[in-house]
């Protein structure tokens, strides 16, 4: 295991896909002196167990903004870097069940239309056609979005990561932050298992653990884990 550099220019805490895709971007960007730290190995976070739905409609016009570059980047990801990250554009829908749900994913259409995501409200009849399987009751209407997918988070994980690498970005596994000391009330040095860096600069990527390393600098950032579910099954007759 190679040994941590005694400065950089920025640390980013958390090997999952924001870790990841920070250092990806930040050296996309022109940054050389990148530095990611992880305590575990890359996706050992949530980022492991995500199930990897790609769904681009947001309640808030900015999320569904970088969504929507989301789709693009990983359109081109496998080419750029070489590594499959998995993307599948099989489309998505959202459903209304209620008159004002139904509403709200009208608004959310004409948004994400207004830069130029294309989108389009369907019937029931139409949702079901995509989606055979499903139950009518009470579905009043539906949003879809033909180039939502899916992606395998791991790989989407190791691709960011690997392109990160490529423009310089360094990835330290098995270290744990353990401390952050400030100088003059501002970042100075990141403490770790394997040795103290100097920097000006530290990213809270740590996803659910994002409170611990709040606290390293006293600040109080309210993060709270919640229990998420989904299942896999066997292929399903009709849905592909
Ligand atoms: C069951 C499940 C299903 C999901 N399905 C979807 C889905 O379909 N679509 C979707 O978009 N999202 C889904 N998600 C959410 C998605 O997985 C998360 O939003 C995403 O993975 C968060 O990434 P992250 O990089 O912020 O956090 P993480 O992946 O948790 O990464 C944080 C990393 O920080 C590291 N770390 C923490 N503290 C320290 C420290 N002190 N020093 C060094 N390293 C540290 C951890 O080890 C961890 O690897 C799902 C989540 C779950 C649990």
């Amino acid at each position: 295991m190679s040994d941590l550099p005694s400065t950089a220019q920025v640390v980013i805490i958390g090997g999952g896909v924001g870790g990841c895709s920070i250092a990806y971007h930040l050296t996309l960007m022109g940054w050389k002196d990148v530095v990611v730290l992880e305590r575990h190995e890359l996706t050992a976070g949530s980022t492991w167990h995500s199930a990897g739905l790609v769904g681009q409609l947001r309640s808030d016009a900015n999320l569904t903004r970088m969504m929507y570059y989301s789709t693009d980047l990983y359109r081109r990801l496998k080419d750029e870097t070489g590594i499959d990250t998995g993307w599948r554009e099989v489309g998505g829908l959202r459903l209304a069940s209620s008159p004002e749900r139904m509403e709200d994913l009208k608004r959310l259409v004409g948004m994400a239309r207004s830069f130029g995501m294309p989108m389009e409200m369907l019937t029931p009849k139409e949702a079901w056609e995509l989606f055979p399987i499903m139950s009518l009751d009470g579905v009043l209407g539906a949003a879809y979005t033909p180039t939502d997918g899916v992606i395998d988070p791991t790989g989407l994980t190791n691709a960011l990561a690997a392109g990160a690498k490529s423009r310089g970005a360094r990835f330290f596994t098995e270290t744990n932050v353990e401390a952050i000391n400030l100088k003059d009330g501002r970042v100075h040095e990141v403490v770790t298992n394997r040795g103290k860096i100097k920097t000006e600069i530290v990213v809270n990527a740590a996803g659910q653990w994002g409170g611990e390393v709040g606290k390293m600098v006293g600040l109080f950032l309210p993060v709270v884990p919640m229990a998420h579910l989904y299942i896999i099954t066997k292929p399903i007759e009709g849905v592909k």
